[in-house]
């Protein structure tokens, strides 16, 4: 069954999504499941419960690249439950970002470079990871959408918001 992707506007994106305490419910699995297969076909590279109409703590990072982000690292899918960061740097730097739920744009938004995830499995048990770069972006992405932002929410200068047709242009000689 095709999942549907939410929309900007929708309410739950603006929500702040409750945190996960039966790690045993099968509803967890199959949300777990949904998200997954949603990201592999939406040729994005991280995903949060609310886009999908769940308002519960749960994102995915799966980089690897694609249409969307042909510079993409490669890394496996990490899924992530009840996270939580701290900068390890106060280095940040702007870049281009999209979103799922906002299709045809794209903007620059700063974000720290060097940042130490916790989060829980998918079996509850506590884990911990540093990330950098761009992933460490596709994380501080997804995260904004289990606090109610998206990364328009971000950006510093309207002029720094564009159309993915022109992004695209500009990418395209890289
Ligand atoms: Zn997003």
């Amino acid at each position: 069954m095709k999942v549907e992707i939410v929309q900007l506007g929708a309410a739950i994106l603006r929500k702040n999504a409750k945190k996960i305490s039966n790690f045993n419910a099968p509803k967890l699995i199959a949300l777990i499941d949904d998200l997954l297969s949603t990201l592999e076909n939406s040729k994005g590279v991280g995903i949060a419960a609310p886009q999908i109409n769940h308002s519960y703590c749960v994102l995915i990072i799966a980089s690897k690249p694609t249409t969307r982000y042909s510079n993409a690292p490669v890394m496996k899918p990490v899924v992530m439950i009840n996270p939580s960061f701290k900068t390890l740097s106060d280095q940040q730097q702007k870049d281009w970002e999209g979103c799922l739920s906002i299709p045809g744009i794209r903007a620059l938004v700063s974000r720290h470079q060097h940042i130490l995830v916790n989060y829980q499995d998918r079996k509850g048990h506590v884990q911990q990871l540093e990330l950098n770069g761009f992933i460490a972006r596709i994380f501080q992405h997804e995260y904004d959408h289990l606090q109610g932002l998206v990364y328009l929410d971000r950006v510093e200068n309207n002029k720094d918001i564009i159309s993915e047709t022109e992004f695209f242009k500009l990418t395209k000689d890289k």
